[in-house]
């Protein structure tokens, strides 16, 4: 890995390329960057590098705790890891695509706005992140979400309860699609279902620590660590330079293309610092909803899965109720997160799920910058919208659950936050309602690519960093053949 830390040997110098992070959005640009020609290319990366082994002894994901680096008045917590890998570290693996409705949400459904790209233009993408994650998925969800490639790794062990519903609801209920490995492969340990994948002992679930360093050993590339960026300077229509710091001391090097992949809080930060601040950088700040439940089951054993969470259902997702409220997805879960049951014998018949919803994004919750540049948040909490979707699908899970010995089902608390922050630099065909544009270049400065998830358009409920890689890849290729043309 070419490294570079001596601030006096980066003054001054010009790259051909500057990329802001080393997270999902600017590391699977840099991937695709990769096969053209590219150039000299500088990365510049906040944290530091902690390699699977620190992160085990240590019980974190960085020596920099991301509490830190926002300020906000509302106790709800917006989790991201600031880190070479960025939310690669933290995650989940949990790899669901977009449902192609969640691109169209105003013309169908008179809600939200349409993405200015549609399902089937990121659908070869979506096959290529996938590919390179090593993704392990149930070939029947093509039935849903169309696709051209097949899963790299066969879907995980499904539950009984999963088996269950997947023989009486097979174009709804699927076997989970994750980058937790099925099958041992490309150095990772298969899934062992061991149930902390924050930090996960057997180094199952993809990172980019260990399934794709090769892009930052390429010689082309030079990789900064501790290297905060604060600012970026242009001109009326292009970037010229990158201004950060690194040990106390304020570097800057220019640059013909930028690429910003901090994350939805701190991408905004830097354009806010940078008086690249059009009405809505920032604004739009959003995630999906969530809450806990679990039903009791009689007779029947949950748990004998072979990864945290096996079951996915699509039975409350789309219809003409998303212009009233929000689609909902089921997780059905292998861990038990409130426990198991206390009666003798039948310590396992119980489900827990995890119900997720869609918001609509706000432009009142936003990201500012306190005097000192330090980012704030502003949120005012979950629309009525999603939370109409909460307690609808709620009212309807009885129903959804009639393949399964249902005794009772209990609802336990909401969740503090699905650490899935969105949307502060949206895409989208108009400049007056977006910041950049179908191929993620900013409407107004032209060599500056916007990565990363601040760049949704609308919230789907499904996890969101399957969709950032596969939008990467994709803005990479639409430079490199308009760069050819
Ligand atoms: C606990 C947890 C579990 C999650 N589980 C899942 C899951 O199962 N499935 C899923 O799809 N998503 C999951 N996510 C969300 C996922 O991590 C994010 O969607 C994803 O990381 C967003 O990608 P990004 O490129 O926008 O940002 P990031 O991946 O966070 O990358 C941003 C990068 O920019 C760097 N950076 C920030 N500011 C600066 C600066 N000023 N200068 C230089 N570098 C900077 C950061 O250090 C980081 O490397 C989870 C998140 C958390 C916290
Ligand atoms: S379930 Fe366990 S082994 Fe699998 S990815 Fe999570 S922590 Fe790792």
């Amino acid at each position: 890995m070419a490294l570079e830390t001596d601030p006096a040997r980066l003054a001054g110098e010009h790259f051909d390329v500057v990329i802001v992070g080393t997270g999902f959005g600017s590391a699977f640009f840099l991937h695709r960057l990769l096969r053209e020609n590219g150039g000299r290319i500088l990365v510049l990366e906040w944290g530091q590098r902690h390699d699977h082994q620190w992160q085990m002894e240590n019980e974190a994901n960085s020596a920099l705790p991301h509490q830190d680096t926002y300020r906000s008045q509302n106790p709800k917590p917006w989790n991201y890891t600031i880190g070479f890998g960025g939310g690669t570290n933290c995650w989940f693996a949990q790899t669901p695509r977009f449902h192609p409705s969640d691109f169209r949400l105003k013309s169908l459904y008179g809600v939200g706005a349409d993405w200015p790209i549609s399902y089937d233009d990121l659908e070869p993408y979506y096959g290529q992140a996938e590919s390179i994650m090593s993704v392990s998925g149930d070939p029947d969800m093509a039935a849903v979400m169309p696709r051209s490639t097949p899963f790299p790794q066969p879907a995980h062990h499904p539950t009984t309860p999963d088996r269950a519903m997947k023989a009486a609801r097979p174009s709804e209920h699927f076997i989970m699609p994750t980058a937790r490995a099925r099958v041992a492969a490309n150095g990772r340990g298969a899934c062992c279902a061991s149930l902390r994948c924050q930090l996960c002992p057997a180094d199952a679930k993809f990172t980019i620590n260990n399934g794709m360093t090769d892009i930052f050993d390429d010689p082309r590339v030079t990789l900064v660590l501790g290297a905060q960026v604060r600012t970026l300077e242009a001109d009326a229509s292009s970037v010229s330079s990158a201004v950060f710091d690194l040990d106390g001391k304020d570097v800057a090097v220019t640059g013909d293309l930028f690429v910003l992949g901090a994350n939805a809080i701190q991408s905004p930060a830097i354009l806010k610092r940078s008086a690249m601040d059009g009405p809505l950088v920032g604004r739009g700040l959003h995630e999906s909803y969530g809450t806990y439940v679990e039903a009791m089951l009689d007779g029947m054993d949950n748990f004998d899965g072979s990864t945290i969470t096996t079951g996915l259902n699509f039975g409350l997702y789309d219809g003409a109720f998303r212009s009233d409220y929000g689609a909902a997805l089921v997780y059905f879960e292998n861990r038990w997160t409130h426990g198991l049951r206390a009666e003798r014998g039948r310590h396992r018949q119980i489900l827990p799920m995890m119900i997720v919803t869609e918001e609509l994004v706000n432009d009142d919750d936003r990201v500012e910058i306190d005097e000192d540049g330090v980012a704030r948040v502003h949120y005012g909490g979950p629309s009525s919208y999603t939370k109409k979707g909460q307690s609808e699908a709620l009212a309807k899970l009885p129903k959804l659950l009639e393949p399964l010995p249902v005794e009772d089902i209990q609802f336990r608390r909401e969740r503090p936050t699905e650490s899935h922050l969105q949307g502060t630099l949206r895409m989208g065909a108009d400049p007056a309602s977006s910041v950049i544009d179908a191929d993620m270049i900013h409407h107004r400065y032209r060599n500056l690519v916007v990565v990363g998830s601040s760049t949704f358009t609308t919230c789907s409920c499904a996890n969101p960093s399957l969709t950032v890689a596969a939008l990467s890849m994709r803005a990479a290729d639409r430079l490199a053949s308009r760069s050819r043309a």
